[in-house]
């Protein structure tokens, strides 16, 4: 393995370093964002970053490209803007994710609101950093999303279901009960170096002593741009948008995991460069953030994965084995190896073996011309 691990994510208050510099992430109370607030952050991008923000898997934003001084000034902007946490330790433990489409000051909103709460407290459960909570809906929209505990409406309650569980728990203090699986969870050695998932605790057969029979409920169907009862949706190629679009979007914000903003407006909102149709290629695309900006990149990934976008089914471009845009399966799976050569993966994931190897792009472009050709690999 040619990559680095790394086992947390970043924070505002603690960036990562990258290829293009600091990469600061801000995670919005409930994944919204006021219209002030959206303003203020497309400056500070667009002034201290180098004008692009990621849309990331957990629904928070990401800035890009930032220095030491550049993120002094910018933490002092979030901090007037209610977007941070009082500690490193307390932003790394507030991983919850609230689903879109739930009412602003509904239920779920408070449950996201109290368990947020509840998470930044002293004596909150030491759990990993990458360790999350989603909040859905009863036909769940954040299946796809990575998240340990899954909070889902059932009756007048909740059910709590661990990440890859065939049971769940019925939650009838559903911020305190999801908390108490969290301490299960490490109490069952959950945690180990620091680390660990729930989805593979789960996996080596524990169970709790509580457990009810069934997992998931079916999820609703993939959500597309466009038209929604809460606003409409625009998406964004490999989940990342500039300074200047964000600063052009006037009505208060939803973040999603799904490389889309849902915008509160009934309005069409024209954005140059958002994706509006429902079945755009690039919506079945992946790539990474690759070379320059990744340091362990072996080549540019998305001007190459919009080149090829319309010849697959579904593609992933990957600047290395880590897979960092996509945990799944796609039809095409390309891994850099070189500047100009990538290993082709067919129907599989960046960890299963190559159909060929050490492939240019034009190479790619050809091969892939011809596949969709015959509908068939050759
Ligand atoms: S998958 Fe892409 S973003 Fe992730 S480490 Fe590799 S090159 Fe960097």
């Amino acid at each position: 393995m040619s990559f680095q691990i790394k086992g947390w994510c970043p924070g505002a208050l603690r960036p990562m370093r990258s290829g293009d510099g600091l990469v600061l992430r801000i995670r919005a109370r409930g994944g919204r964002l006021l219209p002030e607030q959206s303003r203020v952050i497309a400056d500070l991008s667009a002034r201290l970053g180098n004008g692009l923000i990621d849309l990331t898997s957990r629904a928070n934003l990401q800035l890009r490209g930032l220095d030491q001084a550049g993120h002094a000034e910018a933490i002092t902007a979030l901090d007037a803007l209610g977007l941070l946490d009082d500690s490193p330790a307390a932003e790394a433990r507030r991983n919850v994710m609230l689903s879109p489409v739930a009412p602003v000051d509904g239920p779920a909103w408070h449950l996201a609101a109290e368990l947020s709460r509840r998470l930044t407290a002293p004596d909150a459960p030491d759990l990993p950093g990458k360790f999350g909570f989603a909040i859905d809906e009863a036909a769940p929209v954040l299946s796809e999303a990575p998240a340990d505990i899954r909070l889902i409406p059932k009756g007048t309650g909740w059910h709590l279901h661990p990440e890859g569980a065939d049971w769940h728990l019925p939650a009838a203090d559903p911020a305190q009960d999801a908390l108490a699986l969290a301490g299960w969870f490490i109490a069952q050695g959950g945690v180990s170096a620091g680390r660990g998932r729930m989805r593979a605790l789960i996996a080596g057969g524990t169970r709790h002593s509580d457990a009810v029979p069934g997992g998931l409920p079916a999820p609703a169907p993939a959500p597309q741009p466009g038209p929604l009862a809460q606003g409409r949706l625009l998406g964004f190629a490999f989940g990342q948008i500039t300074a200047a679009q964000l600063a052009a979007i006037t009505a208060p914000i939803r973040l999603t995991p799904w490389r889309m903003l849902l915008l509160e407006t009934p309005e069409k909102v024209r954005i140059p460069g958002a994706i509006e149709a429902p079945g755009d290629p690039l919506l079945r695309s992946h790539a990474c953030t690759g070379a320059p900006a990744c340091p362990q990149a072996r080549a540019e990934t998305r001007e190459l994965a919009r080149t090829l976008a319309p010849l697959a089914a579904s593609l992933h471009v990957s600047g290395c084995a880590k897979g960092c845009a996509h945990r799944g399966r796609a039809a095409i799976t390309l891994v850099a190896t070189g500047p100009d050569r990538f290993d082709l993966i067919a129907d599989g994931t960046t960890a299963d073996p190559p159909l060929a190897c050490a492939l240019s792009r034009i190479d790619l472009a050809s091969r892939l011309a011809q596949w969709r050709a015959h509908d068939a690999p050759i």
